[in-house]
Order: structure tokens, then C-alpha cells, then sequence
């Protein structure tokens, strides 16, 4: 029988999110209903609210969370009611033109939940990210719920579904960082200190942490880097040359999304160097370089897509890094609040006050 049960939607665009009764149907072949225990708040979340990501409203909101199957649908073998799962945005076809290629991790035809949740008189929900987890329960593609060590926290684990895996794959997927390189990472959000963190695990010498804030510098220091740049109040391309000896950085990793950061991220690279996009830009955005410059400095510019990762071989290395204490998840959870919390929270996170807030529902 569907459930009904809470969720936070975003009726139209600007307003304040709304708590309502969602219908959750049984799920269907290839689907699994899981009763989320908690999800971080993301800007994403608050992109869809303001419109700046489709017009689909009304939206689910919420994608960075771990919770419990309640349900399998017909012909899921690989999982069973009670699994500790954390829900993904990518669950790879193995059918795409990418996924033929061998590169899962681009997957362009990603499975999603094929029925939608509803509203009561029946208005199909979109779900942000093919996931609507600000919700008691949430129906997913099985292939969304990738399995991880049940005794991990689920507030903290959660957030390797969106946040902490874009950051942590820009670095090590895309990025390639390894033993003894020289990483910057511009912008120090939780995506930002993610790739930090993984910088830092994958034996970086050096993680210089570039930031306009210099409370959110300190928290990069507890993720592991080992130099900060208050940007606000020094050239960063400079000062990370300078620290380099003149050289510049092996990757850089910018994780704002802006122009000038991508510039900054661009120019502090030493030769051959490696710029990792993972920041997300607005529509709007251009960028302008010289011809010469990206010709004669070399290496390579790559966009990071959800960290480039592939769910069911990074999730649960990452929660095995969490259990033995490598990687502090607990350290990105700022607050645990209850679902009426979340309006409150985007106006935290946009004043710069939390890594993340995190809905945990009991
Ligand atoms: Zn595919
Ligand atoms: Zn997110």
C-alpha cells in the first residue's frame, strides 16, 4: 500500500519551502522504497528552490542521505529490508554510449525511480536529484541505494551521497592526486574540504587551502590542509607560487564556480599542471584566457561530474575510511536539525555559518 508520510517540497520559485504529505507508492520493478534517516542540505537543494536548476516544480527536496530499505520491488536481488544504504544520483545503465566505452562513471543514462511520488490530490513530485530524501521515505532505482557498513552514522555517511564524494573524487578521480604532489583547493565549502581531506589521504605534501573567509580557513587546517590563503587580502596565484617555489601548484581544485576563481585556479597550476572544475557555475558565466596561455602552460582542464566516482566502489571505501577514523565525516555535520529545520538552515549555509546542516529523522 503507498505510504503517506512528510516531506519538504518547494511549491514554486523563491518561495520558503513547505512541509506536506507525500505519497510514496510501493515500489516497482527495480525500485526500493527507503526509510531515510537523515540528509544533509545542499546548495543544490537551494538552487532548485530558487529555479535556478529547472522549472519542474514542485520539488522533492533533499538528495545527500542514508537510510534503511523498508521495500524491494520486483526482480532487486541485491538488496533486502533493513540494509544500511546511502542514496546516489548516479547509478550507472551499463547501456550508454559512456558505459559502453568502459567509463561508468560519465553514465549518461543514469537510472532514476520510474513511478513518482505525489502529492495528495495526486501532482507528481520532481525529486532533486532523482533522489527527494527531506522525506521520511523515498522511492529510488535499486541501483541509487548502494549498500555500506551498517555501524556507521547515518548523518555523517549520508553525506558521502552528494558533498563529500564530489569533492573527494574532484581530487583523487578526476584530479589524479597521489603521493607527494602539491594540491590548492579553492573555495573551502564542504566540497571544497572533501578534496582536502582525500588530498591529504592520498599523500599530498602540501594542500593549500584558498578561501575568502577566514573561519572556514580554519576549518580547512582540520581537514588536513597545510597552508591557507585568505584571498579576500592576497593574490592566491602568488601566494601558492610562492609557497611552490615559483612553480605553482600540481592540481588545483576549484570548487567555487566562478570566473575568477576558475582564472585563479588556471594561472596558479604549475606546468603540465592539472585544474579540476567541480565548482558549479552559473549559466551566465564566461570565462576568457589567452590562447598562448593555455597552449604553452599544457596539462589538463577537466570538469569534475559528481566526483567522477562510481557509487558502489567509492561509497563504501570512503565509509571504511570514515570507520577507521581517516576521513572526519563527523567533523562536515556542523548540526543535526528536524525537517520543519530546513528553510532555516539555507539561510545558515548562505550566511556561511555551516559545513552542513544535517535533517535527521528518527
Ligand atoms: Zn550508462
Ligand atoms: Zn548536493
Amino acid at each position: 500500500m503507498p505510504a503517506t508520510v512528510r516531506g519538504v517540497i518547494a511549491r514554486s520559485k523563491g518561495e520558503p519551502v513547505e512541509m506536506v504529505p507525500v505519497v510514496v507508492p510501493d515500489p516497482g520493478p527495480g525500485e526500493v522504497v527507503v526509510d531515510v534517516r537523515a540528509c544533509g542540505v545542499c546548495h543544490t537543494d537551494l538552487h532548485y528552490r530558487e529555479g535556478a536548476i529547472n522549472d519542474d516544480f514542485p520539488f522533492l527536496l533533499g538528495h545527500e542521505a542514508a537510510g534503511h530499505v523498508s521495500a524491494v520491488g520486483e526482480g532487486v536481488t541485491h538488496l533486502s529490508p533493513g540494509d544500511f544504504v546511502v542514496l546516489a544520483w548516479r547509478a550507472p545503465c551499463g547501456a550508454c554510449r559512456s558505459c559502453r566505452r568502459g567509463r561508468p562513471w560519465y553514465c549518461f543514462d543514469s537510472a532514476n525511480a520510474r513511478q513518482p511520488m505525489t502529492l495528495e490530490d495526486g501532482t507528481a513530485l520532481s525529486p532533486a536529484l532523482g533522489i527527494g530524501a527531506f522525506c521520511e521515505k523515498t522511492l529510488v532505482a535499486a541501483g541509487q541505494a548502494v549498500l555500506v557498513d551498517p555501524e556507521a552514522r547515518p548523518e555523517a555517511v549520508g553525506l558521502i551521497g552528494c558533498g563529500i564524494m564530489a569533492g573527494y573524487g574532484a581530487a583523487v578521480n578526476t584530479g589524479g592526486v597521489a603521493t607527494g604532489d602539491a594540491v590548492a583547493v579553492i573555495g573551502c565549502g564542504g566540497v571544497g574540504d572533501a578534496a582536502i581531506a582525500a588530498s591529504s589521504i592520498a599523500g599530498a605534501r602540501m594542500v593549500i587551502a584558498v578561501d575568502v573567509d577566514d573561519r572556514k580557513l580554519e576549518w580547512a587546517r582540520r581537514f588536513g590542509a597545510t597552508h591557507t590563503v585568505n584571498s579576500a587580502s592576497t593574490d592566491p596565484v602568488e601566494a601558492i607560487r610562492a609557497l611552490t617555489d615559483g612553480n605553482g601548484a600540481d592540481v588545483v581544485v576549484e570548487a567555487v564556480g566562478r570566473p575568477e576563481t576558475y582564472r585563479q585556479a588556471f594561472f596558479a597550476r604549475d606546468l603540465a599542471g592539472t585544474l579540476v572544475q567541480v565548482g558549479v557555475p552559473d549559466p551566465t558565466m564566461t570565462v576568457e584566457l589567452p590562447l598562448i596561455e593555455l597552449f604553452g602552460r599544457g596539462g589538463a582542464l577537466k570538469s569534475s561530474w559528481y566526483g567522477d566516482c562510481l557509487p558502489t566502489r567509492d561509497f563504501p571505501r570512503l565509509v571504511d575510511l570514515y570507520r577507521k577514523g581517516r576521513l572526519d565525516l563527523d567533523g562536515f555535520v556542523s548540526e543535526t536539525i528536524p525537517l520543519e529545520g530546513v528553510e532555516e538552515a539555507f539561510a545558515r549555509m548562505q550566511r556561511g555559518e555551516v559545513l552542513r546542516s544535517v535533517v535527521v529523522i528518527d
